[in-house]
């Protein structure tokens, strides 16, 4: 358990003074005096790991390794402003990212498989967290960005709390792979502002293939992302066009229909409103193991994008991420000027690129 645990209910007054009204989630639970609280019951789960659906069971607190081979401290891979991300994320100042290493999913086609799967990076205590977080917000940065957090759940939180009493006043924003629990879920409820999950597969065989056996995750993740939705809503932005709460939901398409975009769509328009921000992304690249799978083994055509966007459009999702939307008219525009969609057209893109 991280020291920070050891401290008293922290005075809201401790950290510099806000640039403006926006109030953290973070922020309201602790001045009602439970986020203690909840960073205790987070570490407690530790001790017998159930921190995601793989439920492994060991002792992390002891230093035992479940599937995500994950310390007791968080190991970072890298912290900056990133550019890459959705445009209501990213503003000017860029989103404030914390990169993990391990994973509790490690898909053989990860772009981040040195970090996700290998483990490269440093390890560090909650409060060197913390002021990760605080350098993020000193530059400038829109939000917190937390990317692969599931398994250093309790630290990020140990480490908000610290981050808070120093002054910090934006948004956390979990970047998930969806593949969470709900019982971990609520205990974030009152404490992220921001869900930015994945959706990857809509079918248990191709999930349990390209995800180390995650066959549940399909199942397991819709419920997560109901769940997201129901403790932060649709996305809001604050006058700027900065997203202050919500969820922005992704989906990668993938080549020959192997992520089933048009089942994803189709549960999207039955499961949440229609006006949820879904990013319909374009970057799927061939990475790592990929190479092994001759259905996964090439990017995605321009083809098989726009039939993702038709799709979404076809079962009526209002809010569409606009580079993506910019992407199908610039297909589109050619299409009408009489130029032909090559087979691989998108092998040289890399939208939204995560690192
Ligand atoms: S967080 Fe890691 S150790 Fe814990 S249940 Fe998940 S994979 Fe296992």
């Amino acid at each position: 358990m991280g020291s920070s645990l050891l401290l008293s209910p922290i005075s809201l007054d401790a950290g510099p003074k806000k640039e403006s009204q926006w109030l953290p989630a973070y922020e309201k639970l602790e001045s009602e005096g439970r986020l203690f609280q909840r960073i205790k019951q987070a570490y407690a789960i530790l001790e017998n790991c159930q921190l995601c659906p793989r439920k492994c069971g060991v002792n992390r607190q002891k230093g035992v390794k479940g599937f995500c081979r994950a310390p007791v401290k968080p190991v970072i891979f890298s912290t900056h402003p990133h550019f890459g991300e959705e445009l209501p994320l990213v503003g000017e100042k860029g989103s404030g990212t914390i990169f993990f290493s391990n994973c509790n999913l490690r898909c053989i086609f990860c772009q981040n498989w040195p970090i996700s799967h290998e483990g490269k990076g440093k390890e560090i205590r909650d409060e060197d967290l913390a002021d990760r977080m605080l350098h993020l917000q000193k530059i400038g940065c829109h939000n917190i960005n937390l990317v692969t957090p599931t398994h250093v759940m309790p630290n990020i939180l140990s480490a908000t709390r610290i981050a808070l009493k120093k002054g910090l006043h934006i948004p956390l924003v979990y970047n998930t792979s969806g593949y969470e629990r709900l019982e971990v879920l609520k205990l974030l409820d009152g404490i992220v502002d921001i869900y930015l999950p994945d959706m990857k597969y809509m079918d248990a065989e191709k999930a349990s293939k390209y995800s180390a056996g995650a066959s549940d995750y399909p199942e397991v993740t819709k419920k997560a992302i109901v769940e997201m939705h129901r403790q932060v809503g649709v996305l809001k932005m604050d006058k700027l066009g900065i997203a202050v709460r919500g969820v922005i939901l992704r989906h990668l398409v993938m080549p020959n229909r192997v992520a089933g975009t048009e089942k994803f769509v189709k549960w999207v328009a039955e499961a949440l409103p229609q006006s949820t921000y879904v990013n319909i992304m374009a970057q799927y690249r061939v990475e790592y193991k990929a190479y092994d799978y001759p259905e996964i083994a090439r990017g995605i055509s321009a083809q098989e994008f726009l039939e993702a966007m038709d799709s979404a459009e076809k079962h009526g999702l209002t809010n569409l991420d606009p580079q993506s939307i910019a992407l199908r008219n610039f297909y589109r525009h050619r299409q009408s000027n009489g130029v032909p969609l090559k087979s691989n057209d998108f092998s040289c893109f890399e939208v939204n690129k995560n690192i």
